[in-house]
């Protein structure tokens, strides 16, 4: 045998070996054989480099370390999903899908794994790209760090596309994330929290063979891509088991909302059973092309759901109520708690929202409260334990002064939340504002942190977000352990972010109910910061989701000198305060007024082609058939209730091509 074939030989039975004990959980050699091979597979590579796979079983143990962790866009968006906790939020949830597809439908049911979501490519049967989901636009690509878990496969089996993403959620089992505790209390390190965040913690390690320490594991939930030769969802999970990919056994397919309860209250036993953490069941409409017909809301498919398992509660005792101050002045009070252990966690402070919370819940210092803690939320306080209240307790009074500057807090009418008015004053608002200012979906400034952003407000460096932009490295210098590298780098991230879009300018200037979808329909809808400014009232509420409360936090933003002035500098300084060229003209007035409903499969273009040519256009599309549908644009195998409906409110149903001429 060759050296080239020892080592292809030696490659494969690993990769087997891997599969078998990784995916199939059923190994058949031991781990001192398989280590053997390991390391004789290893000496031969490294005695013929010329042989170099990128993909081979040796690099499962890492060893490249990543300095930065370059950002990649989604091809694919990667959505959130949309929540239920009752039976009567699924048997909405199917009413709604009924309006709007035809026929049977079916449901996919499968575990709510709770990690790190995670998006792969494969090109040609290898591994090529791992992506975090980020934002849902765009993640960091964590390739290296990906491949050293052992249950993702390089290198797929059997027949596979030539190109797709396959979706998955990173865990770390219960027996792993326990071992790595006991590690590290043996080594006198603070534990780790809990394995949702340890899980997601390790794909940004820079050493990669750090993560290959860690027992991570990858499953697998859904297949992306052109061509993929499935029509269902449960296909898809069928699909990926036989090209070698880590599915959990538990997906089931059922007929209907009864048999989706089945299968949730069965699992909200069993999870407990089970080796990593689930906080819920996923549920999806099997058929995909039924799936393309519900489409997405801005946030979620319309085509799954996820029920959350009842949350677990304890009991433990108020110490006391402190409040903070957010960025935009807001005053939230936190309950400071007798630390207790609640779902794999310690919890020591919870959210109390507001004032009105506080006397619904009518809860004081010393009392012992219910907290309750599902999945990603923040602990909550449901309840005070009356029974156990303390004759000498006495009622909460809610602050009146501004913990940080001590001026008098406001609450507008109608608004739940108590606000500090000193804007331009108050410590936290402005360390806040400009945090949010460099923020990754806002600036996104490389160099600069946080903690850097507080330390330059406080040592009066900076007073707002303009002021970055006449920061100068000998300045920076002096801070605390500021090395002279990264003080270049602060400035030269500043610098860079002169090329940031303007809806995401916008978005970072931190207007009180402006978040980046809001800033987006407004850049687009303006088109530069001089209209919006002085945009009236109506004006601004004619533009598609923009109610009366944005509008009116506009118009207040605006009518602030100092944050006009702020913004007369950052157009000196080069700041996009405008849509460019390119965007401009991408976009034309031809549609606006009118709203499409597209259904269907099209040929020249597809359909999320055509509902962005339709938005870039001035029109708005909609995902239902109603007296406000001007057009229906339909393609093949469009479902014959949406043109029954479509003909009966005498709305033109029009092809592709019909559409396209309009353009
Ligand atoms: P959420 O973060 O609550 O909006 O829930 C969406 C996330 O659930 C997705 O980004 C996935 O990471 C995760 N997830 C876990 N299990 C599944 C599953 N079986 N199907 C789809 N998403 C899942
Ligand atoms: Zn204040």
């Amino acid at each position: 045998m060759s050296a080239e074939q020892k080592i292809q030989s030696l490659r494969k039975e690993l990769r087997d070996h891997n599969y078998n004990y990784y995916v199939l959980d059923n190994s058949t050699i031991s781990d001192y054989e398989f280590d053997i091979k390991l390391k004789e597979l290893q000496i031969l590579e490294e005695k013929y480099p010329e042989f170099y796979d990128e993909n081979s079983p040796t690099l499962r143990v890492g060893g490249e370390v990543t300095k930065n962790f370059s950002t990649i866009v989604h091809e694919y968006r990667m959505y959130s999903l949309d929540n239920s906790y009752s039976k009567e939020d699924l048997l909405d949830w199917e009413t709604r899908i009924k309006k709007q597809v035809d026929g049977e439908v079916q449901y996919t049911c499968e575990l709510k794994y709770d990690g790190a979501s995670m998006s792969l490519t494969y090109e040609k049967g290898k591994l090529t790209k791992a992506v975090t989901r980020g934002d849902g636009f765009q993640g960091d690509n964590v390739t290296t760090n990906i491949k050293t878990i052992r249950s993702v496969p390089l290198q797929l089996k059997g027949e596979y596309p030539q190109k797709f993403h396959i979706r998955g959620e990173i865990v770390l089992p219960f027996v792993g994330f326990n071992k790595m505790n006991e590690d590290r209390i043996e080594a006198g390190e603070e534990p780790y929290r809990n394995p949702r965040n340890t899980a997601s913690g390790s794909l940004k390690l820079q050493d990669s063979s750090e993560v290959a320490k860690r027992p991570l594991e990858c499953l697998l939930y859904s297949l992306i891509g052109n061509n993929l030769k499935i029509s269902t969802q449960f296909e898809g999970l069928k699909k990926a088991h036989s090209m070698g990919f880590k599915v959990p056994k538990a997906a089931k397919l059922v007929n209907s909302i009864d048999e989706v309860l089945d299968f949730i209250v069965y699992w909200d036993q069993a999870r407990h059973d089970l080796p990593y953490e689930t906080d819920g069941v996923v549920i999806k409409v099997n058929s995909l092309f039924q799936q393309e017909e519900l489409g997405y809301t801005a946030k979620a498919p319309r085509w799954a759901m996820a029920y959350k398992f009842k949350a677990e509660q304890v009991s433990t005792r108020l110490n006391d109520i402190t409040y903070q101050v957010g960025r935009t002045g807001a005053i939230t009070p936190v309950a400071n708690l007798e630390p207790v252990e609640l779902a794999g966690t310690t919890v020591k402070r919870a959210s109390l929202h507001n004032s009105d919370q506080i006397e619904k819940l009518d809860i004081r210092v010393g009392d012992e409260v219910f907290v309750e803690k599902g999945g990603e939320i923040i602990p909550k306080i449901i309840a005070v334990d009356i029974s156990k209240r303390l004759e000498s307790s006495e009622r909460t009074k809610y602050i009146t002064h501004c913990p940080e500057c001590h001026t008098e807090l406001v609450r507008a009418e109608g608004e739940a939340q108590h606000y500090c008015p000193n804007y331009n004053g108050c410590n936290p608002q402005i360390v806040g504002r400009i945090q949010h200012f460099i923020s990754r979906k806002a600036m996104d400034i490389e160099g600069l942190g946080g903690e850097t952003v507080a330390l330059l407000v406080n040592e009066g460096l900076i007073h707002n977000y303009a002021d970055l932009y006449e920061l100068k490295v000998e300045q920076v210098i002096p801070l605390d352990r500021m090395a002279e590298k990264s003080a270049e780098n602060l400035i030269s991230g500043v610098a860079a972010s002169k090329q940031i879009p303007f809806e995401r300018v916008l978005f970072a200037l931190g207007i009180r109910y402006v978040g980046e979808t809001v800033a987006k329909k407004l850049a687009k809808h303006f088109k530069n910061i001089a209209a919006i400014s002085i945009a009236t009232f109506e004006e601004l509420i004619a533009v598609d989701e923009i109610g009366d409360r944005i509008a009116a936090s506009v118009i207040e933003f605006f009518s602030s000198e100092e944050n006009r002035l702020i913004i007369e500098r950052l157009e000196a300084f080069g700041v996009r305060l405008e849509l460019s060229d390119e965007q401009l003209a991408n976009q034309t007035t031809t549609l606006v007024g009118s709203t499409f409903v597209v259904s269907g499969v099209f040929h020249s273009v597809s359909r999320d082609e055509l509902k962005k040519l339709i938005e870039n256009n001035g029109g708005k599309v909609s995902s239902s058939i109603s007296s406000k549908t001007t057009y229906l644009i339909a393609g093949d195998k469009m479902g014959p209730s949406k043109r029954a409906k479509a003909e009966q409110l005498n709305i033109p149903i029009i092809t592709e091509n019909d559409f396209l001429q309009m353009l």
